[in-house]
């Protein structure tokens, strides 16, 4: 018997020791995490019930009635919930929501998808978490990992989430995880073996009473629970993390942002992509590959799709896709890493954005086309700055107008800064619509 099955059996779990009985667990949030949790409490033997506030979209909710999981949506039936050992938060869920605000009033014992995870997985995990270059930085560690030979798995906010992964029994080695600030709440015992925090810029603020504090106390959670010889891996010239760093306990791994390559090579853009090369060289090096072998990794790993991804040249002019650039600091360092007159398209829905930031940068932008519903913030923040401002809501259209401005050696940028919730469905609907706008120029 494994020990993962010694705690379904127990239905027990010892933590900070304190013994938490886990026979019944009902979930908040039906979608890849809260379903993830629900079909892994199911197999474990317990006792679930799942809750969402809105409509369960269909897949889940076959997935939810194929396993004969019950579950509730279009609200929370508190006296079900509270009636349950543990209850499980998926990231989406707020902590001001009112449920849980009222089951933590109940002192119901309330843990992230991600903790629930942990409670049944016994291999090595490395955790990755930062305001920009999670998933790029995940992705990278897991490919070469993977080219050096070693049986990895990914998952988290890539992909598989964590509990559908363990409920896998994927028998890895080692596991990257991508977490965001959400997840890290309500960790209790979850360990990273080694964990890397890459930055802390503002966003999602309005999930943590608009502090940037209290966001940043957040992100280091990562560090949680790690020994002494766990590896905690950092920023360290960002001054927020500097700031916190004495709650660390593991092994401290400071990476400087402004670092040089070293003797490394890499296909990906930009100041910031050699410091996540860096730091994902560093994660290989502590798993034990060889210089060589994460050389090779580097030059067969392709950008991440909509981040300052290539999409075609045309006439001599680069399209360039960032579109999961959603706030300034990741569009400061899309314009920072490029040399060529820029035709930047931005805009959507401001996260409270302020473009003061992208300043310095802004010499080599011939035009600024806005991509919005409304774009009188991000008009007014360049006007007089920027020669040409134009405004669309159509992405063909836009990228026509943009063809149309630049000259060979120029650069076409979707950089938005913003969300894209106002004229698309999410950000990958906004770079594919530009991809085939590109690609209708040819
Ligand atoms: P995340 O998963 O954290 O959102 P991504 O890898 O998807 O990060 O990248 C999001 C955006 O941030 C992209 O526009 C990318 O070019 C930019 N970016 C990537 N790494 C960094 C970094 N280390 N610092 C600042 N911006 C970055």
């Amino acid at each position: 018997m494994d020990s993962s099955d010694s705690f379904s059996i127990a239905h027990n779990i010892d933590i900070e020791g304190k013994m938490i009985s886990h026979k019944s667990i009902a979930i908040l949030g039906a979608q890849e995490s809260g379903v993830g949790a629900a079909l892994l409490g199911k197999k474990k033997g317990k006792e679930v019930f799942v809750s969402d506030f809105g409509k369960i979209p269909d897949d889940y909710k076959n997935e939810l009635i194929k396993n004969n999981i019950p579950f509730e949506e279009g609200g929370h039936s508190f006296d079900i919930l509270e009636k349950h050992d543990v209850i499980i938060k998926s990231p989406g869920v707020p902590e001001k929501a009112p449920i849980v605000k009222k089951l933590r009033e109940q002192g119901k014992y309330l843990v992230s998808e991600i903790e629930y995870g942990s409670w049944f997985y016994k291999a090595k995990i490395i955790a990755i978490t930062g305001s920009n270059g999670k998933t790029t930085t995940t992705m990278l560690v897991h490919h070469i990992l993977k080219e050096g030979g070693m049986k990895v798995g990914l998952a988290g906010n890539v992909g598989t989430s964590f509990c559908k992964y363990v409920l896998e029994e994927n028998l890895d080695e080692v596991v990257v995880l991508e977490l965001s600030s959400f997840q890290l709440d309500d960790i209790h015992q979850f360990k990273a073996d080694i964990a890397l925090l890459l930055n802390i810029t503002p966003d999602h603020l309005d999930r943590y009473d608009y502090s940037l504090e209290k966001y940043a106390d957040a992100k280091m959670h990562i560090f949680e629970n790690q020994k002494l010889d766990d590896s905690a891996i950092y920023n360290s010239d960002d001054e927020l993390i500097e700031k916190r760093k004495q709650v660390i306990k593991g092994q401290r791994i400071e990476i400087p942002f402004g670092g040089q390559w070293e003797d490394l090579q890499s296909n990906l853009k930009g100041k910031h992509n050699v410091f996540n090369v860096r730091c994902a060289v560093k994660i290989a090096e502590l798993v034990g590959l060889e210089k060589e072998e994460i050389q090779e990794a580097l030059l067969s790993f392709k950008a991440v799709k909509h981040r300052l991804e290539t999409v075609a040249f045309v006439d001599e002019v680069e399209y360039v896709n960032d579109s999961k650039a959603t706030n300034v600091d990741a569009v400061k360092y899309a314009l920072g890493g490029i040399e060529k007159p820029i035709i930047w398209i931005a805009g959507g829905t401001d996260k409270g954005n302020d473009y003061k930031e992208l300043f310095e940068e802004i010499d080599k932008i011939k035009a600024l086309l806005c991509l919005g519903v409304d774009n009188t913030k991000l008009k007014e923040s360049f006007e007089g700055k920027i020669k040409i401002i134009e405004e669309f809501t159509d992405t063909t259209q836009i990228v026509k107008r943009a063809s149309e401005l630049a000259e060979g050696g120029d650069l076409v940028l979707l950089s938005p800064a913003c969300a894209s919730f106002d004229l698309f469905k999410n950000y990958i609907d906004r770079g594919d619509q530009f991809e085939k706008a590109v690609f209708e120029l040819i």
